[in-house]
């Protein structure tokens, strides 16, 4: 079929199309002018609305506005009122500041004063208190003072006794001198303090006259000692003097005196009786640390001086016993050199020991009597042993004989009487003279004459001298004892250990001796041996004797010193008869 469409038919379709839509779009105009007009109205009613609650809103606003602005002022008036009341608060703040600080300052000011016037109070509480005290402490000094005073003056008056008991009973008197640790206490297994060798003091002088040995380790001891006198460590040589000064006096009163020191090797004898040289030989013995010879020998002259004139002189003989032999160290050669020669003892016809020809000379001071000393011991016997370099081999005996040409009536009558006794005696034994002189030449500048002037050089027999011309004698005996420690100790070998063994039996003999005296046996053996046999009339006689023990203080030489306290207990156990006063007539005035 054809397709033909008429243009007619196609525009009448447009058209009626375009008259639809036209009759859509007046219809949707028509609806849209409605709904405009329904919006015009709700716009109006809206409008309406929103003036209406605008105006409400602005009255609300203004009321709140209005509210505000009255809180506000009443806020500002509060706060001027505040800010006011801050004021005044401040200013009060301020006042009471200025106040308080005011207080304080006061306060202050105030406790200081209250602080001053409390230390014020209380050091006058406690000067108080402290003046009591002081005054108390003061009275206690001094009471206590008194107190050692009057047990200084009764130690004093307990030994002036115990010195007249000592006296009455003839005993012998033992003075005891610990020395201070030196160099060679230090043994090579001694402990160390500080990497330095240290040892301590088992031996200690606890008072006047008391020792106390005291050892833990071997030999265990715990005992004390007795003696007349007791010296310490710190005593000078003085007060080692001082003690025995009276016996000088005994003397010149007519006694006959003997020192004797006893002791192991390196305790202090030689230190004692002669004193300390310095290391260098041509060293001279400082004044204080002079010892017992040249001390009492300065006070003998000094004592002699105050009698009269040329009325006494002083002879010196110095004797060592060495391997049981007696040799004179002051004889001399002929070219006057001092070489020591051997004497006998003898014993004489009164029973008393002499050594014939023994050298004197005479002596006019203390200085004199040094000069010889020193120049004599260099013969001495030394040998240096363990314990110390110069240890004496020998006892070394230094006699000062007074002889006194002042004889008055009781002294004629004593002598008399001895003369009686003598011619008795004579004619039963041989008489013996007491001494031989040095020769004559050798004192002929000499001021003071010896009645016993003639040389001779041996033992011989001579005429006593008549009654009248017979000087009064008395003498001071001082020994220098060897060393009495064992071999062992000294660490001597070969021809060392026979002088050992001498001054060892010698030793022994002197104790045998002290012990046969002390036991008032009928035989002494004083003539065992050389030493006891010359010093027989000081040790049994009728010489007032003083042993001066001296100990070293340290656990080394605990055996030797224990030995040499025991020795010195013993000698004290001796009652010999009084001691015999050569004639009362020389008693000091
Ligand atoms: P000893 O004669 O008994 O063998 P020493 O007298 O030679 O002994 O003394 C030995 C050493 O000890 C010496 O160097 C001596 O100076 C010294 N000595 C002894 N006793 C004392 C003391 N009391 N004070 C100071 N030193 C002393
Ligand atoms: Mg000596």
């Amino acid at each position: 079929m054809p397709l033909f469409i008429n243009r007619d038919q196609i525009f009448a379709h447009q058209v009626h199309l375009l008259e639809h839509k036209l009759r859509s779009k007046e219809e949707r105009i028509l609806e849209m002018e409605t709904e405009n007009a329904l919006l015009h109205l709700r716009l109006v009613e809206c409008l309406g609305i929103l003036h209406c609650g605008r105006n409400e809103e602005i009255q609300v606003q203004r009321q709140k506005h209005q509210q505000q602005r009255k809180v506000q002022k009443s806020t500002h008036a509060a706060l001027s009122k505040l800010l006011s009341e801050v004021q005044v608060l401040k200013q009060d703040l301020r006042n009471v500041l200025t106040l308080y600080m005011g207080f304080a300052k006061e306060m202050e000011h105030q406790s200081k004063q209250l602080f001053e016037c409390m230390g014020t109070a209380i050091q006058d509480h406690q000067s108080d208190d402290m003046q009591k005290l002081q005054a108390q402490v003061a009275a206690l000094e001094h009471s206590l003072q008194e107190e050692k005073e009057r047990c200084r003056e009764e130690r004093l008056r307990r030994r002036l006794l115990h010195n007249t008991l000592v006296e009455l009973r003839g005993n012998i008197r033992v003075h005891c001198r610990m020395r201070p640790i030196l160099p060679f206490d230090y043994s090579p297994g001694s402990p160390t303090t500080n990497g330095s060798l240290s040892c301590e003091a088992v031996v200690q002088a606890i008072n006047d006259d008391c020792v106390l040995v005291n050892s833990n380790k071997s030999p265990v001891v715990n005992k004390i000692f007795e003696f007349e006198r007791v010296h310490g460590p710190e005593d000078s040589q003085q007060t080692v003097f001082e003690e025995m000064k009276p016996l000088l006096t005994s003397l010149l009163d007519g006694y006959n005196v003997c020192i004797m020191a006893y002791g192991q090797t390196g305790s202090g004898k030689t230190h004692t009786m002669i004193g300390s040289q310095s290391e260098e030989p041509t060293a001279v013995v400082q004044d204080s640390q002079q010892g017992i010879i040249p001390r009492a020998a300065s006070e003998l002259f000094k004592m002699i001086s105050e009698k009269p004139a040329d009325s006494h002189m002083v002879e010196i003989s110095v004797v060592e016993v060495y391997n049981n032999e007696v040799l004179d160290l002051l004889a001399r050669d002929e070219d006057g050199a001092a070489v020591g020669v051997k004497r006998e003892v003898i014993t004489t016809s009164t029973g008393t020991s002499e050594v014939p020809c023994l050298t004197y000379e005479l002596v006019h001071s203390s200085a004199d009597v040094m000069q010889l000393i020193n120049s004599v011991l260099k013969l001495r016997a030394h040998s240096p042993t363990l314990v110390h370099m110069d240890s004496s081999r020998s006892h070394l005996i230094v006699t000062l004989t007074v002889s006194s040409k002042s004889p008055d009536a009781l002294a004629l009558a004593r002598r008399l009487q001895n003369a009686r006794q003598d011619v008795r005696r004579v004619s039963q034994k041989e008489w013996w003279s007491p001494r031989c002189r040095r020769a004559a030449s050798s004192h002929s500048s000499s001021p003071v004459s010896s009645p016993c002037h003639s040389p001779c050089h041996s033992p011989c027999p001579s005429p006593r001298p008549s009654i009248t011309q017979m000087p009064l004698k008395t003498k001071l005996q001082v020994v220098d004892l060897a060393g009495s420690e064992c071999a062992g100790m000294s660490g001597v070998t070969g021809a060392a250990l026979w002088e050992s063994s001498c001054i060892n039996r010698s030793l022994s003999a002197l104790s045998d001796v002290l012990g046969a005296l002390a036991e008032q046996r009928t035989h002494v053996p004083y003539r065992n041996s050389k030493l006891t046999h010359l010093l027989q009339d000081a040790i049994g006689g009728d010489a007032k004797l003083l042993i001066m023990l001296c100990v070293s203080p340290t656990q080394r030489f605990l055996t030797e010193s224990l030995q040499s306290l025991g020795f010195g207990s013993r000698a004290r156990q001796v009652q010999r008869k009084p001691p015999c006063r050569k004639n009362t007539a020389l008693k000091m005035k």
